[in-house]
């Protein structure tokens, strides 16, 4: 077995216990690969064992990295996780299955009105600044109410809440109030974790974890 696939292997097992300390089917946790700055053969090498999900977050490294990917491998879906400019909203709706970077009105409507057009569209989640970060990404808590409501209007289908929790600090109240969000705001799909701690995001209820420094990094 190669190394990626070991890795990967480590990965889905600590999914499953931890997925078991907290009662949960560990198939409701859905692991994302994280291939930004990843080569073609280190990603090949994860798909040959099974991976079928990859998150990317420019969409110039998109293009030039997946077209003969995607060719040979049609299964793989593609997960958009980083911020999207509104003028990249028809490649994002044509290259990604899912996008978890849904964080702003101006994004909305340009991803809705490519929708529109008889492309494939993306399945979103809606991105909260859980930590209320000046640099970060996401909707502010106090404004997620009425968001909601216009994706909900909109052409786009919500699955649910991504969130970065601030470094260097202990994540799982972040996790906690994320997964508390979507209940209120009655989304199922929860984004978050990463390398350093998605096996407490998957006990808080991650649905998803995007996971890449564990995934190709010894
Ligand atoms: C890079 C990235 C990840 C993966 O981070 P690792 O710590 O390498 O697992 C997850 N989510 C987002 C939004 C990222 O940009």
């Amino acid at each position: 077995m190669s190394s990626a696939a070991n890795r990967r292997r480590k990965i889905l097992d600590a999914i499953t216990k931890a997925a078991a300390l907290a009662k949960r089917d560990p198939a409701d946790v859905q692991l994302i690969a994280v291939s930004k700055q990843r080569s073609p053969d280190e990603i090949e090498a994860l798909i040959n064992d099974g991976q079928q999900d990859f998150g990317e977050n420019r969409i110039q490294e998109v293009l030039s990295k997946w077209p003969p990917l995607l060719e040979r491998y049609p299964e793989v879906r593609l997960h958009g996780i980083g911020r999207l400019q509104s003028n990249k909203a028809r490649d994002a709706a044509n290259l990604f299955d899912v996008i978890h970077s849904l964080d702003r009105s101006s994004l909305l409507d340009s991803l809705s009105s490519e929708s529109a057009k008889p492309v494939r569209k993306p399945l979103v989640y809606v991105q909260v600044n859980i930590g209320d970060e000046e640099q970060k990404g996401g909707v502010a808590i106090g404004e997620l109410g009425s968001f909601m409501t216009k994706v909900r209007t909109s052409r786009l289908e919500l699955i649910g809440l991504m969130a970065i929790p601030p470094l260097k600090v202990e994540p799982a109240p972040y996790f906690a109030l994320l997964a508390d969000l979507a209940r209120r705001h009655d989304v199922r799909g929860l984004s978050m974790g990463m390398s350093a701690d998605f096996a407490t995001a998957v006990m808080l209820g991650a649905t998803a974890v995007r996971i890449g420094t564990a995934m190709f990094e010894d």
